[in-house]
């Protein structure tokens, strides 16, 4: 297909990107992501959901570059922690966080909890289309149950999934294939949605 049909990712992280791009590899949409433009515009998610910070990601860039733009909200709630990390996972450890800063933090917090499964967490996900003339196209939500490991396991993925045992597996989301996470994972679920959308609608961006 030349003339492809062309989307942003309104992200900068190269996991989600490629997660993403992996999923739709099929769909003919050519995806863009903001590690293609020299310049994308701050975006600062202070929502107190994820609904609420992807809808702000997917407009602001939508709006930025006059194209239709789908924005992933993601985080991890840790239910002993009463949902933290939550809209907080991507600096849990403050200003300066990374992946490995963030998951020492959680560990450490979870120190005590000696039981798996008293470890129990979730991945969620909210998924949005903000198309520039026409607003809010689509919106979905995923889910992942899963409990936390005692140590990082695994080198696949990115952020928590080293630590992140997914329900009715004994290996950490790190040590699973690109399809095998893409198929259980919430983001995974979500892009099932979208594609189901995508084909109902014959949507041509
Ligand atoms: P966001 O870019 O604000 O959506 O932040 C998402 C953060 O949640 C990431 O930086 C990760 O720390 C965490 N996260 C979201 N999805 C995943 C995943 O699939 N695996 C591991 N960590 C994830």
């Amino acid at each position: 297909m030349e003339d492809k049909t062309s989307i942003i990712i309104a992200t900068k992280n190269k996991g989600k990107v490629k997660e993403i791009r992996h999923y739709l590899k099929d769909s003919g949409i050519k995806l863009l992501s903001l590690n293609d433009f020299e310049e994308s515009p701050e975006i600062i998610e202070d929502g107190e959901s994820f609904k609420e910070n992807s809808i702000k990601k997917a407009r602001i860039v939508a709006h930025a570059f006059n194209k239709p733009t789908l924005a992933d909200d993601s985080g991890l709630e840790v239910d002993f922690l009463n949902g933290k990390p939550g809209v907080f996972s991507s600096r849990y450890s403050g200003e300066n966080a990374t992946d490995k800063s963030n998951r020492d933090k959680l560990l450490s917090e979870l120190s005590d909890v000696k039981e798996l499964s008293a470890r129990s967490a979730r991945f969620v996900c909210h998924l949005v289309l903000w198309d520039p003339q026409k607003d809010l196209l689509f919106e979905t939500d995923g889910i992942c149950e899963g409990d936390i490991g005692f140590e990082e396991t695994g080198s696949g993925g990115f952020g928590y999934d080293c630590i992140f045992i997914p329900k009715g597996f004994n290996r950490t989301m790190a040590q699973l294939s690109e399809d095998e996470k893409n198929q259980i994972s919430h983001r995974g679920k979500a892009l099932k949605n979208f594609v189901s959308f995508l084909e109902k609608n014959k949507y041509i961006f």
